[in-house]
């Protein structure tokens, strides 16, 4: 059964259009099923009624004709009890609505499966027979699995306007096409989507063009590459070939003449066309032609014209994807964005991300945050190949990316863009303003790093020192390990920046959803595997060379903190100091005027909190990740989108895991931090400073929307806030709670975190 319903699906994905899918799976469901009848009907929202879309065995004149409401038949049933029925005959089922058109006089069996993709009813999968007996247990397994499998193919085209393409949801999404995600980074941006991937003759669309005459002389140079670089494949392999084969390099450089291909591009380029799109939709069409011939010889040049044709577009494309070209407005979109990507559009200004896999909490949206990009991430339904140069809204607070906006929802963006602008500036007059509540209670607030760039970020910002150092992002953007040399002068930049202010460097911290591309980790479960100190310590060549290059970087300047990741035995804290003591003996040896920097632990994992007495009489200092402690005491993957709603640092559990651990601190005389990203919310800020958080570390762009939040709060009304919350039983409460409690003092959304921002019109 299991290979009969991955052909299909296959086979149904493998399909250009809806249209053409839908009849397939029919079809082949149909055959399958050994049944006389297979049937699909949608849910359009618009008219709210269910649509036959595709039948196999029923009267096909009534495609697009033969309508349901939600109360109607039998399908409306299973529509709303959302289960699958299995009836022996439906004519005899009070619920049986007869459509004369349908041609169902014969049929008797009848089953149905509903087709839902994350909670939505997106339609129904329908089988009937003439036999007079309920379907069996294998038929039934069957039905619902292939239903299931195919909801997510639905959803995408659903998502990508294909509905509209068979003629539903016409009037409601030519406009105003979104895609759901999950909020990344805050901020609005509007701009041009670039691809990050090599890109397929499919995927690239005909753009119109400013300047015909530069298209053509862009095909005439890519179209010169090509022929050389074949002309010297040729003639490598001349020695081995027969004249007859070498000919055929001849034959293979003839498609490129202008009485050809090349020719055919120039004809659509004049259209007013771009190079890309015209050489890919001429291609296209030579390659359907040739692949439905007869001749098995024919047939074949299908893929030598699709090489051929890969081969211009990739040196025509090299133009323009040389990451220097980045236009300024540009929105970065990928399938899986990395830090490493960052890396290569350094200098570049990047107005957006997009990804289509990750969550919030992904170290691509950590850093964007740091960096003020708005980004949404794990927006699986976004046909992201074929988003190349068309213009983007990108709505980090709601998670929602917008194509082909209405002109009054693009308007009210741009407005969103330009308060915001606003708002940044009215902050500044706070950068040098201590964060100080109105009844005089005072916090530290720090930020986290990881670029270079961040130094004079975080300066301009005001911040109090570095809470967090993440050292493995200098380590990403490398193709290998940086020597010691080169991570000391990276670290002193760091530390002589923010001097005498104090710099907390967290050791390597890779694993998990940061891997080295030169120091690969597969693994099955890596937010469970080697992570943190668990990599280093196993590497102390690693560890030893890192801490001599972060004290080496101190000298003179002593505002070095070293901090240890993923902490769950005491003993790695043991190793790890002596590890740490070894080093600065060492170095005062070789005569460096340096001294054993204060060193710290993260709290990340449930079980440091049942230690944390015996981890604080070991080190100077606890900081707490909130990030990390969040995904495993939920269990929840925080790159994981499709349980991103289930990941919340303001779970009840969270916030008294947060809570106890600070008491458990103080009990123990020793200061306690707190680096994940819900100090850098506005409102968790406020809970965590009421929890009693000496400092809160936060990426820079929060630090003054946090800063002005603190300084016009009281403290005590935060720790009674704090303590009606603390009762709470849900993190729907919790939220509401502390949204009602802001919202009483006049505070607007955009001081509730990036989850939770400003109000997006509902496209
Ligand atoms: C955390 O887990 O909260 C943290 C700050 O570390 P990272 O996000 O880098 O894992
Ligand atoms: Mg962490």
């Amino acid at each position: 059964m299991l290979a009969e319903l991955k052909r299909i699906v296959q086979e149904v994905n493998a399909m250009n259009d809806l249209r053409s899918s839908l009849d397939l799976l029919v079809q082949r469901v149909k055959d399958s099923m050994a049944v006389q009848v297979c049937s699909v009907f949608l849910w359009h929202a618009a008219s709210e009624r269910y649509v036959l879309m595709a039948t196999e065995g029923l009267n096909k004149s009534g495609i697009g004709q033969v309508t349901l409401t939600r109360e109607e038949g039998i399908i409306g049933l299973v529509g709303r009890r959302e289960e699958p029925v299995n009836l022996a005959d439906a004519s005899a089922h009070p619920a049986f609505h007869f459509v004369s058109s349908l041609g169902e006089e014969s049929l008797k069996a009848f089953m149905a499966a509903p087709i839902i993709h994350q909670r939505q009813l997106l339609g129904v999968l329908v089988v009937q027979s003439t036999a007079n007996e309920r379907f069996n247990e294998n038929a039934e397994a069957f039905l619902v699995t292939m239903a299931a499998q195919l909801s997510g193919f639905i959803a995408h085209a659903q998502a990508t306007g294909g509905l509209r393409q068979i003629g539903l949801n016409r009037h409601t999404d030519i406009l105003n096409l979104r895609f759901d995600g999950v909020a990344g980074a805050p901020g609005i941006a509007i701009g041009e989507a670039w691809v990050v991937s090599s890109i397929e003759l499919e995927d690239v669309p005909l753009f119109a063009c400013e300047d015909i005459e530069h298209e053509i002389q862009q095909l005439d140079a890519a179209v010169a590459m090509v022929r050389s670089d074949i002309r010297r494949a040729g003639l490598a392999v001349e020695s081995q070939l027969s004249l007859q084969e070498q000919a055929l390099f001849d034959v293979y450089l003839g498609m490129l003449d202008e009485a050809a291909l090349t020719g055919e591009v120039k004809e659509k380029i004049k259209e007013g066309f771009r190079a890309d799109g015209a050489l890919a939709e001429i291609i296209r069409g030579y390659s359907l032609h040739f692949a439905a011939m007869e001749d098995p010889y024919l047939r074949e040049r299908a893929t030598d014209i699709r090489d051929m044709g890969r081969r211009v577009l990739a040196y025509l494309q090299q133009d323009q994807k040389n990451p220097q070209a980045l236009p300024d407005n540009a929105i970065l979109v990928g399938d899986e964005l990395t830090p490493a990507i960052l890396g290569e559009f350094a200098g570049k200004q990047i107005a957006g991300i997009v990804s289509v896999k990750g969550s919030a909490n992904s170290h691509i949206a950590i850093i964007a945050r740091a960096m003020g990009i708005p980004t949404v991430m794990g927006v699986v339904d976004l046909p992201w190949k074929k988003l190349e140069g068309r213009e983007l809204v990108v709505d980090g607070y709601r998670g929602h990316v917008y194509r082909d906006l209405s002109a009054d929802k693009h308007q009210y963006f741009q407005q969103i863009v330009l308060e915001e602008q606003e708002l940044a500036k009215g902050l500044e007059s706070i950068r040098d303003l201590p964060c100080v509540t109105r009844d005089g209670y005072r916090l530290r607030l720090m930020v986290n790093t990881g670029l270079l760039t961040d130094v004079v970020r975080s300066q301009d910002k005001g911040a109090e020192g570095v809470g967090l150092y993440r050292t493995e992002v200098p380590f990403m953007m490398r193709d290998r390990f940086p020597t010691e040399s080169e991570q000391a002068d990276i670290y002193r930049q760091q530390l002589q920046g923010f001097a005498p202010m104090p710099v907390t460097m967290r050791t390597l911290d890779v694993g998990g959803d940061k891997s080295l591309p030169y120091f690969p980790i597969s693994e099955d479960n890596p937010f469970l595997g080697w992570r943190g100190v668990r990599v280093t310590l196993d590497h102390p060549e690693i560890f030893l060379v890192q801490v001599r290059a972060m004290v080496r970087a101190s000298e003179g300047l002593n505002n070095l903190r070293i901090m240890l990741p993923m902490l769950t035995q005491v003993s790695e804290v043991d190793q790890s100091l002596s590890l740490i003591k070894r080093v600065v003996t060492e170095l005062q040896e070789e005569g460096l005027d340096v001294i054993m920097p204060q060193v710290g632990v993260m709290i990340e994992v449930p079980a440091a909190l049942y230690q944390v007495a015996h981890y604080a009489k070991r080190v100077d200092f606890l900081s707490v990740g909130s990030n990390d402690l969040t995904q495993y005491l939920l269990a929840v993957d925080r790159n994981n989108s499709r349980v991103a709603d289930l990941y919340d640092t303001y779970h009840p559990s969270v916030l008294q895991a947060l809570h106890t651990l600070v008491l458990q601190a103080k009990q123990s005389q020793v200061p306690v931090s707190i680096c994940g990203e819900f100090a850098g919310d506005p409102a968790g800020a406020v809970l965590l400073m009421a929890m009693g958080y000496d400092m809160l570390s936060m990426s820079s762009t929060s630090l003054l929307r946090v800063k002005a939040l603190l300084r016009q709060v009281d403290y005590q009304w935060a720790k009674q806030l704090l303590e009606q919350v603390l009762q709470l039983e849900s993190p729907q409460q919790v939220r509401a709670c502390v949204e009602q409690s802001l919202q009483a003092l006049g505070f607007a959304d955009g001081f509730m975190s990036f989850t939770h921002g400003r109000l997006a019109p509902s496209a």
